[in-house]
């Protein structure tokens, strides 16, 4: 589903991607895992397009994205490929950035009215069901600052789904929430997983890594330092630095 192949990226002259592939096919779940500022969120962000990237490909479904520009900031050029791309890389932020004066079905309902045109009743009756999965169908009517912050983060995941997304991107869903809250979450990724949905995982809660990814990627500095199954990556990790980050979260 997403390939993206050699990707670098500079803020200003600070390179923070120095060469980075990251292939998902339909059905994985890939984590990205790595410290504080090794780049894990930047990949996210080129991947749908929220930033530029300065070199590396991006490929869709197969589909090269086009770019404009060339060397520093480069630009996606054809703006209904940037929609189909956003739109099907549906992000889950570790704030959950739900609009404060609509309700939580209205949150849920918003993109794919407005961005998608979709018909209303339609929309209704899947922003519902998404709510319902995710275990707050009972709160389509209240506001986001009545929900607790887990039941705000599954709102949050309701509103990613209701845009019909072929992968979803996490970063960091349960790093803002207290542990007893961030089970909550926990379990609907990983029911989310459990249904073959493509996701790409930005965490620190490396048993949440563990138990739903097939792909694990450890990042350093803007390159991946170490990659592979979860088993070898957490049970037998080569690299010395893994072993230090493994050891300084677990
Ligand atoms: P964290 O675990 O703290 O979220 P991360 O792995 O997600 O870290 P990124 O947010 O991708 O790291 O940041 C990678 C590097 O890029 C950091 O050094 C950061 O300071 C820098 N950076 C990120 N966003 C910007 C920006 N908008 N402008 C300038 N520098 C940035
Ligand atoms: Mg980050």
């Amino acid at each position: 589903v997403l390939d993206i192949r050699n990707l670098h990226k500079q803020y200003g002259t600070l390179e923070v991607i120095k060469g980075v592939d990251i292939s998902a096919h339909r059905g994985d779940v890939v984590s990205l895992i790595g410290s504080s500022g090794s780049g894990k969120s930047t990949i996210l962000r080129c991947a749908n397009l929220l930033e530029d990237s300065q070199q590396g490909d991006i490929l869709f479904k197969g589909e090269a994205v086009s770019w404009k520009g060339s060397g520093l900031g480069r630009h996606p050029s054809d703006p209904k490929q940037v929609l189909r791309i956003r739109t099907n890389l549906s992000m889950v932020f570790q704030q959950f950035n739900l609009w404060s004066h609509m309700t939580i079905l209205q949150n849920v309902m918003e993109a794919p009215l407005t961005v998608l045109g979709r018909d209303r009743s339609e929309v209704e009756q899947a922003a519902r069901g998404y709510l319902d999965k995710v275990g707050i169908g009972d709160k389509c009517d209240v506001y986001p600052a009545q929900l607790s912050g887990g039941q705000q983060q599954r709102a949050a995941i309701a509103r990613a789904l209701c845009m019909e997304p072929e992968a979803l991107l996490f970063d960091e869903p349960t790093s803002a929430l207290d542990p007893e809250l961030e089970q909550e979450v926990v379990k609907v990724i990983k029911d989310l997983a459990a249904e073959g949905r493509t996701m790409l995982i930005v965490t620190h809660d490396m048993k949440l890594a563990r138990d739903v990814s097939n792909h694990v990627v450890f990042l350093h500095q803007g390159l991946i330092e170490e990659e592979g199954a979860p088993d070898t990556v957490f049970g037998a990790p080569k690299s010395e630095r893994l072993r230090g980050f493994l050891s300084s979260t677990m």
